[in-house]
């Protein structure tokens, strides 16, 4: 797509040439040759401004290859034990360190195309919003088992490293992926499967087929266009790639996590339902099937809530379609399989299109009908149940009353919400159904104990002008996750000061510990109150904010006195305001029992499935992985009883899916990829230095930097100090032994100052290392 764009595409290309030149500038053609190239040539007859940039953007990178060169040709033979660092791509490594200095430092970056910059070991990942040549396999090969210092940062470099060290260390890996919605996190997880793909090569080729299908597949399912993006995930995932002791792929599993299922049934103005709705209805118009699967052809279905004329004149719609058939069948779901799936699909539509009237009469004030059978029809022939056995589990209910069963009749309202109720549980309970089935295709065929990648993509921190439960939860799990970055990087860094007996008054942050104990603490905490008024029928909207305001009393709650059932909470991210209207609801997210009856009597195999048991996750496997591998983390943990299932709450199911998730990350080793979103404008090049620094505030970048500066960013085990650095003290064939007296020895004949010497590493400061290094090519 880029081509369409000249300038664009002329940056990424010189943006590629100039890692060319980086990486293996002898053997690359000279400058002079490149700017005489037909593609530039045209460029500059385009555009001469454009033309000039290149030359002076070529000349830049030339003269960073040049100097990189000198260094390599002095340092050639020791250069593999070597720390490179080039000064530009990490933020520690910056001379002046204030707020100014770093944004400024982005946005330079940000303009050369250089969206990727570290901290320390943390990536910093800039939306570039537009599509950059610098993912294709010839960079998975750059950046394939090299040092972070030979490249310039990259996605791949992050993934790379994960991979590396889990088959050195033959240790489970985390790549933890976190930014504001529209950053960049699901792109970023997709680099890193492909990137990871391409190291772990099976030679079972299409398990590696499979494995790159599986998130466009899922994604069709949670992702829908929402006001800040086209893409935006609806759910959270953390998806694990499984590989053999030797680094070969042989697997995946996924979790999903909150799918924000009332988007089935209602969307916020100027956004969308799941993309897949729209997906099959274009597909299924131009194959010419709406009217096997019962879909209307002149107006959309109410839950769609668009033109007809937009749905099968997109060329885009019809072609994901396509796709996501391929999907299915890479993965290899049955043909049978997809229909069910297209079929509930098509059910669901038609479910939403079916409307009540009341129908008092003098005996029964409360009675709805519904008055057109058409949709109802359409709806249980795609469900394979009875029209009238769902007519009346839709407009009555059963009541059991001193054991004896009476039937009440539904009201509109009444029989609405049971109409939501029904599509919003077909819809979840089908993509979980999916999300399970991808998960038994690609399961490991072999019994070999391997190890494993997981990519953690959820949604980003949300506050929208109204903000409901959903965004409540969405917010609570960030907030868990920047906790557990918080504890990465600050308090296990205390950690290992302490155990290493170094000084660890340095290492200061923002602690987002009081707020999580405020959602999820027992039994006081929000969470748990809005449980508690869950339970009584005779709760309101008004009576839940009473509780909170009641019980919550600390600086990171409050209600605003002018806006009526509102209640703010000062996240890490910023000051939300969220409306409780429908909280007691969403929470409950009842579904008749009438409902479930009717369905459970379903023809269709895969419906009979979704709903045979209570599809609830229970809680145990949590429970017992808590008193084990999350001692660590036992101050973030919550205990939950496993008890009463049935009658589990979105809250409760909540808490369970966080403990879940922390489980599965704390077992491995985190990397943390931060993605930053440079303007709302979803446009190229252009750098909102206000929205950036308010991210990297919140985010705590700027105190990583600090700490990952004025602590000691370099530590190096003893031994293999020695081992680097014998050079500056020792003769070359003396090979002195990896002791703390030689360490010193060297630390001393370097003249450097404030290092630290632990009980088995060596502390460094950013600069000593440079030092050092600089020192070493002298002496080589
Ligand atoms: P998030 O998951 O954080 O909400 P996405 O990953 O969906 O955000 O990114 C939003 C949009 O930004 C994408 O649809 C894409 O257009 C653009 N984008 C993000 N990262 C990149 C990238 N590395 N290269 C090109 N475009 C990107
Ligand atoms: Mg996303």
């Amino acid at each position: 797509p880029t081509l369409r764009h000249p300038e664009h595409w002329c940056r990424s290309f010189s943006h590629f040439i100039a890692q060319c030149l980086i990486k293996d500038f002898e053997t690359r053609p000279s400058v002079t040759h490149l700017l005489e190239h037909p593609f530039i040539k045209q460029a500059h007859g385009k555009d001469t401004s454009l033309g000039q940039q290149l030359s002076v953007l070529i000349r830049e990178q030339q003269d960073v290859g040049n100097r990189i060169k000198t260094r390599h040709e002095r340092i050639n033979t020791r250069k593999t034990l070597i720390i490179e660092s080039c000064p530009d791509d990490d933020l520690v490594d910056l001379e002046v360190l204030d707020e100014e200095t770093i944004i400024a430092h982005l946005q330079r970056r940000y303009q050369e195309l250089q969206i990727y910059t570290y901290v320390g070991d943390i990536l910093i990942a800039l939306n570039p919003f537009q599509n950059l040549n610098i993912y294709s396999p010839q960079f998975s090969k750059l950046y394939h088992g090299m040092k972070r210092s030979t490249n310039p940062p990259h996605i791949f470099a992050t993934a790379d490293a994960a991979y590396q060290s889990m088959v050195t260390l033959s240790k489970d890996q985390c790549i933890i992926i976190s930014g504001e919605s529209g950053a960049g996190k699901t792109e970023s997880a997709h680099l890193i499967v492909q990137h990871l793909t391409f190291l772990g090569k099976a030679n079972n080729r299409t398990l590696r087929e499979k494995i790159l299908q599986v998130n466009p597949l899922v994604e069709a399912f949670g992702n829908a266009c929402t006001a800040i993006n086209d893409n935006s995930s609806r759910f959270g995932k953390y998806l694990e790639m499984k590989f053999t002791p030797t680094g070969a792929v042989m697997g995946a599993k996924i979790s999903e996590y909150l799918l924000e299922k009332s988007r089935v049934i209602k969307q916020a103005t100027g956004e969308k339902n799941f993309h897949i709705f729209y997906y099959i209805y274009a597909g299924l118009y131009h194959q010419g099937n709406l009217k096997k699967y019962r879909l209307p052809n002149k107006t959309a279905p109410r839950f769609v809530f668009i033109l007809m004329q937009d749905i099968v004149s997109s060329k885009l719609y019809e072609e994901q379609f396509d796709a996501i058939q391929d999907c299915f069948r890479i993965i290899g779901f049955t043909e049978e399989e997809v229909n069910s799936v297209y079929r509930i699909l098509s059910g669901i539509l038609n479910t939403g299109n079916i409307e009540f009237t009341s129908t008092s009469s003098q005996h029964q004030s409360d009675k709805s009908e519904v008055p057109d059978s058409e949709a109802l029809d359409n709806a249980a022939t795609l469900l394979s149940i009875g029209s009238e056995e769902l007519q009346e589990a839709l407009t009555s209910h059963c009541v059991v009353t001193r054991g004896e069963t009476i039937i009440r009749t539904n009201t509109v309202d009444k029989a609405t919400d049971v109409r939501d109720a029904m599509s919003k549980a077909l819809y979840g309970r089908l993509f979980s159904w999916i999300v399970n089935r991808i998960n038994a295709l690609l399961q490991p065929d072999t019994n070999i104990c391997g190890m494993n990648v997981g990519i953690l993509d959820i949604f980003g921190f949300e506050n929208f002008k109204k903000n409901s439960f959903e965004q409540l939860c969405i917010n609570i799990a960030n907030e868990q996750i920047q906790f557990y970055f918080n504890q990465h990087i600050f308090a296990l860094e205390q950690i290992e000061y302490q155990s290493e007996g170094v000084d660890a008054s340095l290492v200061e942050y923002e602690d987002n510990r009081p707020i999580l104990d405020m959602f999820l603490q027992k039994p006081m905490g929000l969470l748990s109150l809005l449980d508690e008024e869950s339970r009584f029928p005779q709760a309101t909207d008004q009576t839940l904010v009473d509780k909170f305001q009641d019980n919550l009393r600390n600086k990171y709650f409050w209600t605003p006195k002018r806006v009526e059932l509102c209640f703010g909470i000062q996240h890490y991210a910023g000051k939300v305001l969220y409306n409780v209207s429908g909280f007691l609801e969403k929470n409950r997210d009842t579904l008749p029992a009438d409902i479930v009856v009717v369905l459970r009597t379903s023809e269709n195999k895969l419906l009979q499935q979704l709903f045979s048991s209570p599809l609830t996750k229970t809680g145990t496997r949590i429970i017992q992985l808590s008193s084990h591998k999350l001692f660590n983390y036992s101050k973030c943990v919550y205990a939950c009883e496993t008890t009463n299932m049935r009658r589990q709450t979105v809250a409760s199911y909540f808490r369970y899916s966080l403990m879940d998730l922390l489980s599965k990350m704390v077992v491995g080793t985190p990397h943390f990829v931060r993605c930053i979103k440079p303007n709302d404008d979803r446009q190229a090049l252009l750098f909102n230095k206000e929205r950036v620094m308010v991210q990297l505030r919140y985010t705590g970048i700027l105190e990583t930097v600090n700490i990952r500066r004025q602590g000691y960013s370099h530590r190096i085990l003893i031994e293999e100090f020695v081992n680097r650095y014998y050079y500056l003290a020792f003769r070359a064939h003396q090979m002195p032994q990896g002791s703390r007296e030689n360490a010193i020895i060297i630390l001393q004949r370097a003249k450097l100052d404030n290092w630290v010497l632990g009980k088995t590493k060596v502390f460094l400061k950013y600069y000593h290392v440079e030092q050092l290094n600089l020192m070493l090519r002298e002496v080589i």
